[in-house]
């Protein structure tokens, strides 16, 4: 049975009692099996397994973006009864900010760069509201994705930064069979729409230089927002119309 917990005083008392190790995976719900993948390998790792489902509104920095943001809690709730996970807090804004979001977590180098660039406060808001789980969950273990590899980069940063006592685990992107990585923003594709999704995928880990992806996407009509080469990895982010993906892989 996996227990919903929706304040932070409910979570505290059953925390107390709690001596075994925790592993947790923070999520914004419409969970699909690359989150899925995630809660089994913290489930492999950890004696209790926690998620939480919360879309966080301070890491949105376009409002239509999160006003359409997918909800389907009853689905997800089912999905974490079938791998039996054992809790999933899901709070609301005012329990997680009850400063409104007066204090804030600030990278000043990393963030400011790629999906920084596009995307103004979105690392600040993500820090902010992970800062906040890990200091309510106290779990030993946060299992997140590679497929936000900057946001991977950036938690890793902020446990260093602030002498968190938590292990952090970045576990493969999971893709469909035309190696799209799963998001919960395809469910906004048309099928048109998907085919240029898989194209973007199939170009990332092709061996066409970045500028030659950049120029392909654009004869298809995608906007690209970046396609770089870091951290021994490419990176990229574009547009499907209103839809906005991103992607990496290794090099
Ligand atoms: P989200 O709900 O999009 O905030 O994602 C929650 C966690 O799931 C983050 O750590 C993501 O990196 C991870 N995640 C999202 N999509 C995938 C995927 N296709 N494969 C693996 N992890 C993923």
């Amino acid at each position: 049975m996996t227990r919903i917990v929706t304040t932070i005083a409910d979570w505290r008392e059953l925390r107390v009692g709690m001596q075994e190790e925790i592993g947790f995976v923070p999520t914004m719900g419409n969970l699909h099996d690359g989150h899925l993948s995630l809660l089994k390998r913290a489930k492999n790792d950890n004696a209790v397994t926690v998620t939480s489902i919360f879309v966080n509104p301070t890491q949105f920095n376009n409002e239509e973006d999160f006003k359409r943001y997918p909800s389907t809690l009853d689905a997800d709730i089912d999905k974490l009864q079938q791998l039996q996970v054992d809790y999933v807090f899901v709070p609301t804004y005012l329990e997680l900010y009850p400063d409104n979001y007066e204090v804030q977590v600030h990278e000043t180098l990393l963030s400011q760069e790629l999906e920084g660039c596009f995307r103004p406060g979105h690392f600040d808001g993500m820090l902010t509201v992970v800062l906040k789980l890990f200091n309510i969950i106290m779990p030993k273990r946060v299992y997140v994705g590679e497929k936000d590899y900057q946001q991977f980069l950036l938690i890793k940063k902020m446990i260093t930064s602030f002498f968190l006592p938590i292990e952090l685990i970045a576990c493969e992107t999971v893709r469909s069979k035309e190696k799209l990585a799963l998001s919960s923003r395809n469910s906004r594709l048309n099928a048109v729409q998907h085919e240029k999704a898989n194209y973007f995928a199939e170009l990332l880990s092709s061996s066409h230089s970045s500028a030659d992806v950049v120029g392909l996407l654009q004869q298809i009509g995608i906007r690209v927002d970046y396609i770089e080469e870091k951290w021994g990895r490419r990176l990229g982010a574009i547009w499907v119309d209103d839809v906005r993906l991103i992607d990496n892989v290794k090099r």
